[in-house]
């Protein structure tokens, strides 16, 4: 994981699930991660238990949904490292149900956190890395924005759209900036995502599913495979699910 080392990663979503697991496999690979999420007190106990083993972190708190907030996490990391090497659009909601149950509020608050989310990140690190000729920006989508399944139109519709963007990016950016975009699409991984599920029907589905997913650091694995390439390759997409489902 040689080419980790020293990258300054900012990662969003980082205060439980995937982006825990993620933030603390490459601080341990020498990254300087730069933690970012609503729930202060979570992040500075993971910034904590990271520095305790040696590595190098800091956090900041950023609704992703504020695309001020999105500025100043990069603007912090930039004047912290004076250089921003990763983002990580991690941060995502899933509160999925049928579309007859009209839970309306949900979907805009999917549609804010997972997709405009993902385009605030982009929006506040591209001109710093147009400007250093290099970056790599890591968008999570799922294996809900491959196919759609009755409860989860809407999430996949913002997963859907990740891939979208992420392509995109990848066409628009990497030949001429040098800037890398990746795909990440999990299968269903053993975080706090479902427990914000409100629809009682939802809910039962996922209590009886929830023990099947994969480990977050199994993503996290994923994720800093493709950082560590080498930076004429661009890791374009990666699956992983669980070998059950
Ligand atoms: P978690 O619920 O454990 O983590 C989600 C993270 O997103 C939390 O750190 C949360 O932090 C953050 N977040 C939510 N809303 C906001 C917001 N408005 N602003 C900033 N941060 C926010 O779930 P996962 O780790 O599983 O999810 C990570 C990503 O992986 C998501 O994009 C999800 O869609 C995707 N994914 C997950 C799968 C799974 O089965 N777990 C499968 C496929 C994809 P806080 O509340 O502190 O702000």
């Amino acid at each position: 994981m040689e080419n980790i080392q020293n990258k300054v990663v900012i990662i969003t979503g980082a205060s439980s699930g995937i982006g825990e697991a993620t933030a603390k496999l490459l601080a341990q690979n020498g990254a300087k991660v730069v933690l970012a999420a609503r729930r202060e007190q979570r992040l500075l106990s993971i910034v904590d238990t990271i520095r305790q083993g040696g590595g190098d972190a800091f956090s900041v708190k950023a609704d992703v949904v504020s695309a001020d907030d999105m500025r100043n996490l990069a603007q912090f990391t930039f004047d912290t490292y004076g250089r921003i090497d990763v983002l990580i659009n991690n941060a995502g909601i899933m509160p999925n149900s049928k579309l007859n149950e009209l839970r309306v509020e949900e979907w805009g608050q999917m549609i804010d956190v997972n997709i405009k989310g993902v385009l605030y990140g982009i929006a506040a690190v591209l001109p710093t890395m147009r400007k250093q000729q290099s970056g790599h920006i890591i968008n999570l989508s799922s294996t809900a924005g491959y196919h759609v399944a009755p409860t989860s139109a809407v999430y996949s519709a913002t997963k859907f759209a990740v891939r979208a963007i992420s392509e995109g990016l990848r066409l628009e950016e990497s030949p001429t900036s040098h800037i890398r975009s990746t795909l990440i699409a999990p299968g269903l991984t053993q975080t706090e995502l479902l427990d914000h599920i409100t629809s009682p029907e939802v809910q039962t589905i996922s209590s009886q599913i929830k023990d099947m997913g994969i480990s977050p650091y199994s993503i996290a694995k994923a994720i800093a495979f493709a950082i560590n390439e080498p930076d004429d390759t661009l890791v374009s997409e990666i699956m992983v699910r669980p070998a059950v489902l």
